[in-house]
């Protein structure tokens, strides 16, 4: 029982006529044979979601197969009736016929009957992963990195054909750049179109071939591109640079760059969104009478009041010492968690004092033996 048409192209029964061709074009892009040379998967892929875009794009066809499933494009030869049980799905299933719509997809320009002379091709989306440090995520920064992607033959332009080679009219389709079928079914005389292999649409063949792309007019190159990373942008986050993927062919599109970002680690502070978060130790005085401190941030080292009788792990803010929103101009805080520390070694006069602290606040201290001293 072959798959449901929703179900291939990823989409619902309710689904709009765009949401359709949407999931339709993305798929179709994914698994054409052009891109997957030699692969049978794709290849049957490719022709099962022709198969069903061309039933549900339709919507008279759609409905019939909402009503009735696949049996109602059985019947080749206009046999009537709905009478499909137990027969294979077999009207929109060979490889010709499901490339009805690639014109509509892949060589988008317009009016019908042109085609050979527009005979466009979509580049690939490509992604990259993009690895930047803990400041230039909050900053931004401008990065070099090396791409490889498909790009328009420069000792050809993209047209295929040797330099100076005489170019001919494809014998295949005769020019028209396309291959026409009609077949009968159900729902009356379903005429299919397809790109004509031998000349990929074009309509024209050269008598030699360009050397460096082989025909195809694309080449696959390595190339350095500039991305500016924009401050505030946060790990795991994605910059897509409109074209920037692989290029189209005559006049197609191109597809997109998305950069995925991985923002490293900081030694000292944590991010939350546009906050700043970071701990600082002080002295037990400090956190007893107040202080005046340093603290380090983004924006350089700044002077944080701690009040008298501050608590080990109270919060401070710093206002606007956070990064740089994406969306505006105005920056996320700084907050900063005290530790009051304690010292682990003491020296000798330290020890004095902090007896003499403790004899002060009627603290009984015992010694190392477990007897209590009492201080004068
Ligand atoms: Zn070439």
């Amino acid at each position: 029982m072959a798959r449901d048409f929703y179900e291939i192209l990823g989409v619902t029964r309710n689904s709009t006529e765009d949401e359709i061709k949407r999931a339709y074009r993305k798929l179709a892009q994914k698994h054409h044979p052009d891109r997957n040379k030699g692969e049978k998967a794709s290849e049957e892929k490719f022709k099962e979601i022709n198969t069903a875009y061309e039933v549900l794009s339709d919507k008279q066809k759609r409905q019939s197969y909402d009503q009735f499933g696949e049996s109602a494009f059985n019947g080749a030869g206009g046999q009537q009736g709905f009478s499909g049980g137990g027969s294979d799905f077999g009207g929109f299933s060979s490889f010709g016929d499901g490339f009805a719509d690639i014109f509509e997809t892949f060589f988008s320009s317009g009016q019908r009957g042109k085609q050979q002379q527009n005979a466009t091709i979509t580049g690939d989306d490509r992604e990259i992963s993009l690895n930047i440090a803990f400041e230039e995520a909050a900053f931004g920064t401008e990065k070099e990195v090396k791409i490889t992607g498909i790009r328009e033959c420069v000792s050809c332009n993209g047209s295929g054909a040797q330099m100076g080679a005489k170019i001919l009219t494809c014998s295949t389709c005769r020019g028209s750049g396309e291959i026409h079928s009609v077949r009968n079914t159900i729902i009356g005389q379903v005429s299919t179109r397809r790109v004509c292999d031998a000349c990929t649409g074009t309509g024209k063949i050269p008598e030699k071939t360009c050397n460096t792309c082989h025909g195809t007019g694309r080449t696959r190159v390595v190339e350095n591109i500039r991305i500016k990373v924009p401050a505030g942008i946060d790990d795991a986050s994605s910059i897509r640079l409109v074209g920037r993927g692989d290029s189209g062919l005559r006049g197609g599109e191109s597809g997109d760059l998305y950069v995925h970002i991985q923002v490293a680690q900081h030694k000292r502070f944590q991010r939350k969104g546009a906050d700043i978060f970071s701990t600082q130790e002080i002295h037990v005085a400090q956190a007893v009478l107040g202080d005046n401190i340093d603290i380090e941030t983004i924006h350089g080292t700044v002077k944080m009041k701690v009040s008298s009788g501050t608590e080990s792990g109270k919060i401070f803010k710093l206002k606007n010492y956070g990064v740089q929103k994406l969306k505006n101009t105005t920056r996320g805080d700084h907050y900063v968690s005290v530790v009051i520390k304690i010292p682990g070694k003491v020296s000798k006069r330290e020890t004095e004092l902090y007896q003499q602290l403790a004899n002060e606040s009627g603290i009984k201290l015992a010694d190392e033996k477990g007897v209590f001293k009492f201080f004068k």
